[in-house]
């Protein structure tokens, strides 16, 4: 910055210098030939007045600066500068004749180099003033600005440290103070960005916040708009296809994503892209990050993972480890250091959405299931009946329906407790189940009552088989030595009832009329029992 001020006040001074020998050497010209010319005619007047002209022509050549006076023939006027010979030549004319002076050139040169040197002297002694007039005055200014440009060059690279001073006062010092206060609440305000991003994304800073700041700030958004649309997807595949999309964005060229159900231990998603060195889908058991639930880097310790199969490394994520769900991702390209720390970012938000999906989804389940007996409950039935019924109206078959309910079980909850209660609720369900087809539904309508519908049976004595052989086999069976016995109430479908509704209530009825006949027994509707009830 000072080199080049300093150079371009250099360059002003010379060009002026120049022009000024210029001005100077032509005004010495004008004023030499005007001189040369009032001389010449003056000795042209003394030359012609004279009678003696060689005598008077003598004279002027040694009283005068002079080297030369003679006629030439013809007539001329004007003067030559001779260079060469240092000499001026004026040409007067008198009559036809011409008087040639030759004038001594070089006092003239000689007033014209003084007159040049003393010129230059000034511009040398001014440009030596004027170069230490910038220094003093200019350079504690430039060097503001130089230090000025040093930090904003740091801050670029990410160094918030390097700060500016001065030894002058006043505003110059106001504007260095303020300039390190601006660069303490930056360093100060990237400090406090990094510290909160890394508590979002693993990731290591750089050497330059600026760099880190803006790239972390740009892939938080798309995480935040990731969330948002995942949150609303309707089920976990959907959300690990948006992961293994997101991960091939990501320019990853071998991976493997999988998804596994904690609950029946089965493997429900796998993608897979090029060759990763492992058959995880055949025994995900033995993957050391699903069993150890935390990340394996095989850079850690040689041949980490039995599963894996080549020299490459590669790098498994567990996410989502203690849940209803277990997901896995392996990644065997070489650059992902960079990319990591956002797949993970990404891994760990769909992780508690995928979680609160199948925990709700297992939460559904679970409704429509009885938490005593593990029979379906009312909830189910409602749901399921339509579709049972449309079934067999498409297939032109029989629907029974099974109303148990246990006998006198009061009287077992009075005599020997609730919890034995429960436990022959528990175990009469035990027999249902295994006294029906796997097709037949057993729900627990509520206290020691019991609905089985069997699907797609011949007629009523189809039901009626199953219902003695429920009835039998609780009888049979002593649920902690006590004698259990129970009544059943059957309707048919559509031969007795032509809707659910009916359906359920003609059986409640025949049920009603197998107790009222001395309980432990099996009772077909019949229209008779509408008008006794
Ligand atoms: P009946 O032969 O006429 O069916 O007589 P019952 O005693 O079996 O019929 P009742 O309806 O009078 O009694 C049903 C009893 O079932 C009353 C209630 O305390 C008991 N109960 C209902 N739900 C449960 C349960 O979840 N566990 C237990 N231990 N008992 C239950
Ligand atoms: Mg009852
Ligand atoms: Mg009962």
């Amino acid at each position: 910055m000072k080199k080049r001020i300093l150079i371009i006040i250099a360059i002003i001074m010379i060009i002026s210098t120049i022009i000024r020998t210029l001005i100077v050497g032509y005004s010495f010209l004008s004023y030499s030939k005007e001189i040369i010319q009032n001389e010449s005619a003056l000795i042209a007047d003394i030359v012609m007045e004279t009678t003696d002209k060689n005598k008077i022509i003598n004279l002027i050549k040694y009283s005068k600066p002079i080297n030369d006076v003679k006629f030439i023939s013809g007539t001329k006027k004007g003067i030559i500068f001779d260079l060469n010979k240092k000499t001026i030549i004026s040409f007067y004319p008198i009559g036809d004749k011409t008087l040639e002076i030759v004038y001594n050139g070089e006092i003239f040169l000689k007033k014209f180099k003084n007159a040049i040197t003393q010129l230059l002297l000034i511009a040398f002694f001014s440009l030596i003033l004027i170069i230490a007039i910038v220094n003093y005055f200019l350079n504690p200014y430039l060097e503001i600005l130089e230090s000025v440009k040093k930090s904003t060059k740091n801050i670029l690279n990410g160094n918030f440290d390097y700060r500016l001073s001065t030894k002058l006062k006043g505003e110059a010092k106001n504007f260095i103070d303020s300039f390190n206060t601006f660069l303490d609440n930056l360093k100060e305000s990237f400090n406090v960005i990094e510290e909160n991003y890394t508590s979002f994304i693993e990731k290591k800073p750089t050497q330059n916040p600026l760099i880190d700041t803006k790239e972390t700030i740009e892939q938080l958004a798309n995480i935040f708009k990731f969330k948002r649309v995942i949150e609303d997807d309707m089920n976990e595949t959907i959300i690990l296809d948006r992961i293994a999309n997101l991960i091939e964005k990501f320019n990853i060229s071998h991976y493997a994503l999988i998804g596994i159900n904690n609950h029946n231990k089965k493997i429900f998603y796998i993608r897979k892209k090029g060759d990763i060195c492992c058959s995880i889908e055949d025994n995900y058991t033995l993957c050391r990050a699903y069993r150890l639930k935390h990340e394996i880097d095989s850079k850690n310790y040689e041949n980490l993972c039995t599963l894996h199969s080549c020299n490459n490394d590669y790098y498994c994520i567990p996410f989502s480890a203690e849940g209803n769900f277990t997901g896995i991702l392996k990644i065997m390209d070489k650059n992902i250091k960079e990319t990591l720390p956002y797949i993970k970012a990404y891994l760990k938000e769909a992780s508690t959405i995928i979680e609160s999906k199948t925990t709700l989804n297992l939460l559904k389940k679970q409704n429509i299931k009885d938490a005593l007996t593990g029979l379906y409950n009312r909830r189910y039935l409602d749901e399921i009946l339509p579709k049972i019924l449309a079934n067999a109206n498409r297939n032109h078959s029989k629907v029974g329906f099974l109303m148990i309910d246990i006998d006198y079980f009061k009287k077992i909850n009075d005599t020997y407790g609730h919890d034995i209660g429960d436990k022959v609720l528990k175990e009469t369900s035990f027999i249902i189940l295994n006294s029906i087809r796997k097709s037949d539904i057993a729900i627990r309508l509520g206290g020691e009552e019991f609905l089985v519908i069997l699907t797609n049976i011949k007629d009523a004595q189809d039901a009626y088989k199953v219902a003695q052989k429920i009835r039998q086999n609780i009888q049979k069976r002593k649920i902690s030595n006590i004698n259990i016995t129970a009544s059943i109430g059957i309707s048919i479908y559509p031969d007795l009832c032509k809707d659910s509704k009916t359906c359920i209530k003609y059986a409640d009825l025949a049920l009603y009329k197998a107790k009222n006949s001395g309980r432990n027994q099996v009772i077909i509707f019949n229209e008779n029992l509408k008008t006794t009830s």
